[in-house]
């Protein structure tokens, strides 16, 4: 394809992604192929000789659209959202033609930058402490990385580091390795003890999360090998962790001789949108590791005192952050945590993947992730003047995405952002209104809170309940018209509304409503 190739067929295109805009009413919200179908559709290999771009864009619509669920459909009520608009489409275009793999300051120092300065705008635009920004006190920062899940990780590796170096003593010389899980020279005997040390330190770390944290929390233990708990959470506490349930479950584990070192607090929580108790958590740790020694026998160079990180998941609601009256009980907190993340592309206007990861001092991330090859050498890496964000994240390349970021701030400004959550958060409020106004037929188990309701349909038992939800969410998303999430709560069925969407409107809500109050009538009745 040449330029002008490409021109035609890239103004076809987006002529194409405007026309699925505008139509996307059309079309039913999930797909309804069989397992296998492209495999059907496709020739079992590429083919020998070039293809007309007529030809490969006329299969779009043929055979990739039958098997695209559209996340952007106004009626798209499940899970949470996975944002787009236009701006962040065209920060991707950009990115992609600008294509490198971009880990350190030299390999495009516009890209680093302009992830330095988007994240300090997005910092400040969250109400995040000034510690969170790269021009804080604290050597702080932010940094892109691809979800939640990568973030969680990154900020566990980091604790996992931190708590090692502040409780172990000093490796013996030549030997700082170790503590990245380097062999150490071998024959050193002093070298091998420490070796011992590290690995029996190791095997009683544990990273906390509750049971109604997010899996990825659980997923960056199993990947690091060290245990993880779940401390249980429920109904009682509206699916929260308070600090009387953290303190109690720190009590237990101490009294097994592990040691916890990471916790994931959580601003909107998967199933619910439910917000850990964050000032209660910071004065429980604070009182857990600040009063006693919690780190058994070994006394390190950091005074023995190994700190519990807490890395605050807020992937989802923490967007709403951008309205200042979703911030009370929570940013003035943050200072005392370890690291903030949210995903952009969930809830921001910012195509997947935007996953903004803050940190409250930078060196923590380098200290853990910097591993140093000569091909990546250079005069500016060595002059310490730039930041190469290499070291702040697991994978070595990456890609140009502070761009769609910089273009949706632009184009929404602070007050854009703030009218998109409002909207997005009163349909939420609208709909839980529509439900209570049905209150014999449903009942609403948590919210609204962050354009996240759930609710179930009554039974005359806890099992009929069930067994009608379940039914009813299983007919609805059957009709393709709609899509909502199931889930389980304190083994209660219920279904998860969300209106977050960017399509969403009141019509789109009330239509969502008019269909779950007929086939719910019909499940009633037919009972
Ligand atoms: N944390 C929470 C609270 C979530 O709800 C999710 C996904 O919905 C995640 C983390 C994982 O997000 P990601 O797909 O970015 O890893």
């Amino acid at each position: 394809m040449d330029s002008r190739g490409f021109r035609e067929a890239a103004i076809s295109s987006i002529d194409e992604i405007i026309k699925y805009y505008d139509n996307i009413t059309s079309r039913d919200v999930v797909s309804s192929v069989s397992p296998g179908y492209l495999r059907q559709l496709l020739p079992s290999s590429a083919p020998e000789t070039p293809e007309s771009w007529d030809d490969i864009q006329r299969d779009i619509e043929g055979k990739i659209m039958p098997g695209i669920t559209h996340w952007q459909h106004p009626s798209f009520h499940a899970f949470f959202p996975c944002a787009t608009s236009y701006p962040s489409i065209l920060g991707e275009l950009y990115s992609s033609a600008l294509s490198g793999a971009c880990f350190n300051w030299i390999c495009s120092p516009a890209v680093t930058e302009l992830e330095t300065i988007v994240l300090d705008w997005l910092g400040q635009l969250l109400g995040l402490p000034e510690c969170y920004l790269s021009t804080g006190s604290t050597r702080g920062g932010g940094v892109i990385q691809g979800s939640a899940s990568e973030a969680v990780l990154t900020a566990m590796v980091a604790a996992r580091d931190k708590y090692l170096r502040n409780t172990l003593p000093t490796p013996p010389a030549e030997e700082e390795d170790l503590l990245k899980g380097g062999l150490g020279t071998l024959g050193n005997a002093e070298g091998e003890e420490y070796e011992e040390l590290l690995a029996r330190k190791r095997s009683r770390m544990v990273a906390l999360g509750t049971t109604a944290t997010h899996s990825s929390t659980k997923k960056a233990a199993v990947i690091l090998g060290v245990r993880f708990y779940a401390i249980p959470v429920g109904a009682k506490d509206g699916y929260r962790l308070t600090g009387e349930v953290l303190k109690k479950a720190l009590g237990e584990l101490k009294k097994r001789g592990l040691e916890p070192f990471f916790l994931t607090a959580t601003l909107g929580t998967t199933d619910t949108c439910a917000v850990d108790d964050f000032a209660a958590i910071a004065d429980t740790l604070e009182e857990f590791t600040g009063g006693e020694e919690m780190n058994g026998d070994i006394q390190g160079d950091g005074g023995g005192k190994g700190e519990v990180w807490v890395h605050v998941d807020a992937a989802y609601a923490g967007s709403a952050l951008v309205c200042p009256e979703f911030r009370g009980g929570i940013t003035e907190v943050l200072g005392r945590f370890h690291s903030f993340n949210m995903n952009m592309h969930k809830w921001l206007l910012t195509n997947f993947d935007a996953s903004c990861l803050f940190v409250r001092d930078r060196n923590w991330f380098i200290q853990a992730l910097s591993v140093n090859q000569a091909v990546y050498g250079n005069a500016a890496s060595a002059g310490g003047l730039v930041t190469d964000y290499r070291e702040w994240q697991i994978p070595l390349g990456r890609r140009f995405r502070a761009l769609k970021i910089w273009f949706v701030l632009r184009s929404y400004g602070g007050a854009g952002l703030r009218e998109y959550i409002h909207k997005t958060v009163k349909l939420g409020e609208e709909f839980a209104e529509m439900l209570k106004g049905r209150g014999g037929l449903f009942e609403i188990l948590t919210g609204p809170s962050f354009a996240l309701v759930v609710f179930a349909l009554r039974g005359k038992t806890p099992e009929e309940g069930n067994v009608r939800t379940k039914e009813l969410c299983e007919r609805v998303n059957k009709s393709g018209k709609m899509w909502v999430t199931g889930t389980t709560l304190d083994g209660r069925f219920a279904i998860r509304f969300m209106t977050g969407v960017r399509t969403t409107e009141k019509e789109h809500v009330e239509m969502a409503f008019k269909m779950l109050v007929e086939v719910a009538e019909d499940i009633t009745q037919g009972a």
